[in-house]
C-alpha cells in the first residue's frame, strides 16, 4: 500500500544546517556531544552549516547546488525545516528540488516532527535527549519515505507549504507567546497554555472543509506511483478524468464554473488539480461549512505530535493524505480545556467525551477570521492573519523516518 520507502546510499553526504539560537541555545553543543561521533561512526558524510539568522536556510537551499547532496537535515526546531521546505519550492525546479529527502533532529523548543517520526517508528515518550539519540539513530538508518505537505494559500496571494500544522485561536496564541520562554525548552508549551488559559478568548470567524470522502476529484494516488501525475498538468490524469466525469454527471454548466475556477488557481498556485477555489470565490457545494462562529481553537495537523509531549492527532500518518481537523467551540470551561491538553499527552482527548471538540478528516480547509487583528500560525510559524485556505498534498516531500 502507498509507496514503498527506500534507503539513502553508502556513502552518503548531507548538508546539516543547524540554528544555534534554537530551544535553549544548545543545538550547536548536542552537535558536538551526541551528533557528530554518531554521523561519523555510521559513514555518514556531513557539511555542517550554521545558520546566522532567520531565512538564511531557506536562501541556501533556495540556491544550492543539489546534485552535491543527497539530504538536507536540520538540527533546531520546526521553524527551520518550514525554512528549508519552502527553499525548495521557491526554486524554479521545485518538482526535482522537493524530492530531495529531508532530515530532521530535535535541537529546538518546538520539535513536533521529529516526535512524530520518533511515535511512527513505535517508540514511546521519551526525554528530550532520548528523543534526539533516536531521530540521530533513524537519520542514521536512512530509510526514505514520502511525507504529505499542506499547501497554505494565504489572502495577499503568498502561497506557503506546511509540513505540520496551521492553526488560528488558543494554539496559535500559545505557539507565539510562548516563544519568550524558549529557554525552558518543550516546556515552554506549558507554561504558555497555562498562561493562555488565565486570558481565556472566544475567535469568530468562518470555518468550512471539504471533507476526506468527497467524491468530486478524489485522489487516487494511494495506489499510483507517480505522484507528480497527481500534482502537475496532466492532461490524463486518472484524478482529472474523474473530476470531469462526476461533474459533467452532476451539471455542465457547474463543471464549466469548476473548470475556470480550477484553471485560475493554477495559474495561482503553479499546482495541478487543486482543489481549492481563489480565496474570494464561494466554495463549491461539496465542501461543509461549519455552523457555529465562535472558536477558542481551530487546528489542521497532518503529523501526529504538536509538540515533545502532545499527542494532537493519534492515528495521523506520514502520508496519510489527511489533514486532521480540530475545532473547540466557546463555551467550553478553563478546567475542560486544561483536562483536554492534558489528555493530550497520551492523545487520549480524541476519545474523551467533551461535547465542544470537533475532529474530522479534511482534504482541504478555509478559515475566515473576523476579527481585524489575531495570531495565524503555519508549522508554528506566524503568517499574515486574514482569510486563509489549504489543502493536503499527499506524498510530495521525502523524508528520513522510520
Ligand atoms: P524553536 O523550536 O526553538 O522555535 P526553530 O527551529 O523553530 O526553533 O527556530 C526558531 C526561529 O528562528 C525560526 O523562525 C527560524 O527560522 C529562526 N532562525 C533560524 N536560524 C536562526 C538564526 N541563526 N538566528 C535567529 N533566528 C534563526
Ligand atoms: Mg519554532
Amino acid at each position: 500500500d502507498g509507496v514503498p520507502p527506500s534507503e539513502l546510499s553508502h556513502p552518503c553526504r548531507m548538508m546539516l544546517l543547524v540554528n544555534p539560537h534554537s530551544g535553549k541555545g544548545q543545538a550547536l553543543v548536542l552537535y558536538n556531544n551526541h551528533v557528530q561521533r554518531m554521523l561519523n561512526e555510521a559513514g555518514v558524510l556531513h557539511t555542517l552549516v550554521v545558520t546566522e539568522r532567520q531565512n538564511h536556510a531557506r536562501e541556501l537551499v533556495r540556491e544550492a547546488d543539489l546534485s552535491q547532496w543527497d539530504a538536507l537535515v536540520i538540527m533546531s526546531g520546526d521553524g527551520l525545516l518550514f525554512e528549508v521546505i519552502n527553499g525548495l519550492l521557491d526554486r524554479s525546479d521545485w518538482k526535482e528540488a522537493i524530492r530531495t529527502p529531508l532530515g530532521i533532529l530535535p535541537g529546538g523548543s518546538g520539535n513536533a516532527l521529529a516526535a512524530s517520526i520518533h511515535h511512527y517508528a513505535g517508540a514511546s515518550l521519551v526525554s528530550s535527549e532520548e528523543l534526539l539519540v533516536s531521530c540521530g539513530f533513524l537519520l542514521c538508518k536512512g530509510v526514505v519515505s514520502r511525507m504529505d505537505l499542506v499547501s497554505v494559500h494565504l489572502f495577499s496571494g503568498t502561497r506557503l507549504f506546511s509540513f505540520l500544522s496551521l492553526a488560528w485561536g488558543f494554539v496559535a496564541d500559545v505557539d507565539i507567546e510562548s516563544e519568550k520562554y524558549r529557554h525552558v525548552g518543550a516546556a515552554r508549551f506549558t507554561v504558555g497554555t497555562l498562561v493562555r488559559l488565565a486570558s481565556l478568548r472566544v475567535y469568530k470567524g468562518k470555518l468550512a472543509y471539504l471533507p476526506l470522502e468527497a467524491d468530486c476529484n478524489r485522489m487516487g494516488s494511494r495506489n499510483s506511483n507517480n505522484h507528480s501525475a497527481t500534482l502537475h498538468n496532466s492532461r490524463d490524469s486518472p484524478l482529472q478524468n474523474s473530476f470531469h466525469n462526476s461533474c459533467h454527471s452532476n451539471n455542465s454548466l457547474k463543471a464549466r464554473r469548476f473548470e475556470r475556477l480550477r484553471s485560475s488557481s493554477k495559474t495561482q498556485t503553479g499546482l495541478w488539480n487543486s482543489v481549492l477555489p481563489r480565496l474570494e470565490e464561494p466554495l463549491p457545494g461539496n465542501w461543509v461549512v461549519v455552523p457555529e462562529e465562535d472558536f477558542v481553537l481551530v487546528l489542521a495537523m497532518y503529523q501526529s505530535h504538536l509538540a515533545e509531549d502532545l499527542l494532537a492527532a493519534p492515528d495521523a500518518t506520514l502520508d496519510d493524505g489527511v489533514i486532521h481537523l480540530f475545532y473547540v467551540k466557546a463555551g467550553i470551561s478553563r478546567a475542560a480545556l486544561l483536562r483536554l491538553f492534558l489528555a493530550m499527552e497520551k492523545g487520549a482527548h480524541v476519545t474523551s467525551s467533551c461535547a465542544h471538540l470537533v475532529h474530522t478528516k479534511v482534504r482541504a480547509l478555509r478559515m475566515e477570521p473576523y476579527s481585524p487583528k489575531g495570531i495565524i500560525t503555519v508549522d508554528g510559524e506566524v503568517v499574515e492573519y486574514g482569510p486563509v485556505q489549504a489543502e493536503v498534498h499527499q506524498g510530495l516531500a521525502r523524508l528520513i523516518s522510520a
